[in-house]
């Protein structure tokens, strides 16, 4: 198996979505599985959680860094069934927000009556740590020294309400940066292409149409044009636009391939399933 890869375990925003019309492209909410040099790392707890790969499940341990705590970020925590198996231990990366830490952000979210058991229900062990802005991951995904040879997590502030963490990492001689939930304002732009650049995978929010966009703009996201200009102003390798809309069918998205392959070649539409080979 590649020892380099990124899984795309759930790309649709803000709510997930089912039906025939979403089947290609997928109804589950933002997870992202990066493997550098073996090493596992998961993006945010959408839905996808829910679903990784069986050989995940088997892993003692494993990092999870959240890029902000909304509810489509997170839904997928609970009923992950890697949280499920006692034994497991999941380390939780987060930058505070509103005040919380980590572990607030998350007890808020799980706690009555938005949710009837907390984190101390579930039988993994969960460990909640503040994301600072660069940080060294171990095979077992806790904080180590640069010098331990891990995984490199760097992250910087993006624009989206209450804010989000951009990440990128570095392992293996390749790089993936996520930049989900983030307007990519002008004020923001030269910092972010600085993060972004020449990255191996870029996974970029693009959730809406061109159309949309003047309604959409206050939202914290991107259109897909702005998304696939970036890819290619950053000059990432291989880039895939992700978060997509819960009103945009397989046919909405498969119309607009062909217009974000030509402002970006090797760029598209991320699909819940995909394996990329960095
Ligand atoms: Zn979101
Ligand atoms: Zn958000």
């Amino acid at each position: 198996m590649d020892d380099n890869t990124v899984t795309i375990l759930g790309a649709r925003g803000s709510m997930s979505v089912s039906g025939a019309e979403y089947l290609r492209y997928g109804g589950a909410t933002t997870c992202v599985l990066v493997r550098l040099s073996g090493k596992s790392a998961l993006l945010d707890a959408g839905t996808g959680l829910m679903n990784p790969p069986p050989d995940l499940l088997d892993a003692p341990s494993l990092p999870l860094l959240l890029t902000h705590a909304h509810a489509d970020h997170l839904l997928g925590l609970p009923l992950c069934p890697y949280v499920m198996r006692r034994g497991a231990r999941l380390e939780v990366y987060a930058a505070r927000r509103g005040g919380l830490d980590a572990e607030a952000q998350i007890r808020r979210f799980l706690s009555p009556p938005l949710w009837p058991v907390g984190p101390d229900a579930l039988p993994a062990d969960i460990r909640f740590h503040d994301l600072p802005a660069e940080l060294y991951l171990d095979a077992d995904g806790r904080a180590a020294s640069r010098e331990a040879g891990g995984i490199r997590v760097a992250s910087m502030a993006g624009a989206h309400p209450g804010g989000v963490s951009l990440l990128r990492l570095e392992g293996g001689g390749k790089s993936v940066v996520f930049m989900t939930d983030c307007t990519l304002t002008a004020a923001l732009r030269p910092a972010a292409l600085d993060f972004a650049r020449d990255c191996s995978l870029l996974l970029c929010d693009g959730q809406y149409s061109d159309e949309e966009w003047p309604e959409c703009a206050g939202f914290g996201h991107n259109s897909w044009r702005d998304a696939a200009k970036f890819a290619r102003e950053c000059r990432a390798r291989q880039a895939r636009i992700v978060h997509h809309d819960p009103f945009h069918t397989d046919a909405m998205l498969d119309a607009a391939a062909a217009e974000i392959e030509a402002l970006c070649p090797g760029c598209a539409f991320a699909r819940e399933g995909e394996a990329i080979s960095l």
